[in-house]
């Protein structure tokens, strides 16, 4: 059954379609000046000398690896509560992922996690803006410098999002947006890297072109690869689409900023759900709504609470299954978990059992996403209000 509301959707329109259809109908489909265009305006959004777009936020993450040089000999910290691609690029690459718990406010990397995880094979920290709240980036870079770290930003929720004055994008040493349908921004599939570092930029345009490098003082056909890449080119027609959603993006963000306001108002003074919020000197773009519900309080199993809200027709979603609950990096690393699949049906009398990333378990185990997307209509916000409030007092 299709469900009434979903967590979250793209908004396409005639201007978007106008575009596209006139990039189809023009030269060049894929390697031509659209995508130029599109990375010269997304640097210039975000702040950055240079941008790469790619097939992919998931591309995105690999060629930024290969960027910061990561070798198999090395480790990446990385948080356990984010989407498996987070952690994926470092395995691309043939190294380690060391998994950090989370801030249980935020589901941000917390930092003092990052201080004990840190060895001499460490090369790069990946922090992920989870819901668009940026990370307390200023205590990561500071922890970067002093041990020589590159900073991996996966903002793929938090493109527009602003940390104290400055736009995500501008903070790490290497940053990727995803423009996958329910991100900020749309190509279909897509992604970018941005950076401010030039030979960042370079690695960034071999991996995505096979590894190779154009040598035309030898002549004017010649090239060579210098590099193992990959072909992870991203078509003109779909930096068509991205251009022209770039130009919606303060529309789209003030919307669902609106949104977040409104099930803020109405969620906040409810006993026993928590809602998220935003840290002083943060402006985020929300690209999740995570609601928490205090299960022992509620006397509801986190089962229940997720069909409840199906059946009414809202498709929430859950974010995330903690990487460390995966079977192959539990295969591969050892990695435990505590929280067992059959406490989702069991109604809890106390708190999760303590194991090495409780707060990421315990977010877990209480986050549902409801829905937030720039199209949702005030009748289909209140309905939401409605019947979360119902789920509460029921
Ligand atoms: C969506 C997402 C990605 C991957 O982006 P794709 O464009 O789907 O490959 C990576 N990290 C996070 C946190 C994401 O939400």
């Amino acid at each position: 059954m299709k469900p009434l509301i979903p967590y979250s959707k793209q908004w396409i329109d005639n201007s978007d379609i106008k575009y596209i259809t006139k990039i189809l109908r023009s030269d060049w489909i894929t390697q031509g000046p659209t995508i130029e265009k599109f990375e010269k305006t997304i640097a210039k959004y975000v702040g950055t000398k240079y941008a790469v777009a790619v097939s992919s936020g998931t591309a995105a993450l690999h060629a930024a690896c290969f960027a910061a040089e990561i070798k198999p000999s090395n480790e990446v910290i990385v948080p356990t509560l984010t989407f498996a691609a987070s952690a994926n690029c470092v395995l691309y690459l043939g190294a380690k992922p060391v998994l950090v718990d989370i801030d249980y406010e935020t589901g941000n990397i917390d930092v003092n996690e990052i201080r004990k995880k840190i060895t001499k094979r460490t090369k790069a920290i990946i922090a992920v803006d989870f819901a668009g709240h940026p990370a307390d980036w200023d205590k990561i870079k500071k922890v970067a410098k002093s041990h020589n770290l590159v900073t991996i930003d996966d903002a793929a929720h938090a493109l527009g999002s602003q940390y104290h004055g400055q736009k995500i994008g501008s903070i790490a040493d290497l940053t990727i947006f995803s423009f996958h349908p329910v991100k900020t921004i749309t190509t279909g599939e897509g992604g970018m890297v941005v950076t401010n570092n030039k030979n960042y930029y370079e690695r960034l345009l071999r991996f995505r072109h096979h590894g190779i490098i154009k040598k035309t003082k030898i002549g004017g056909w010649f090239y060579e690869m210098v590099d193992l890449g990959y072909n992870l080119r991203m078509t003109d027609i779909q930096a068509a689409l991205g251009i022209s959603q770039l130009g919606k993006i303060d529309k789209f963000i003030k919307k669902r900023r609106a949104i977040v306001k409104k099930y803020n108002k109405n969620f906040q003074d409810l006993p026993n759900i928590k809602v998220p919020k935003e840290k002083k000197g943060s402006i985020c773009a929300w690209h999740l709504y995570p609601a928490r519900f205090n299960l022992q309080k509620l006397g509801k199993t986190k089962k229940q609470i997720y069909d409840f809200l199906k059946s009414k027709g809202l498709g929430v979603q859950v974010h995330y299954i903690p990487i460390h609950f995966h079977p192959y990096y539990q295969k591969h690393f050892g990695y435990k978990r505590s929280l067992q699949p059959s406490s989702f049906d069991k109604l809890r009398t106390t708190g999760p059992k303590k194991g090495d990333f409780n707060n990421a378990e315990k977010f877990y185990e209480e986050e549902i996403s409801l829905p937030l997307f720039p199209s949702l209509k005030k009748t289909e916000i209140d309905y939401v209000v409605k019947t979360v409030k119902n789920l509460i007092r029921s």
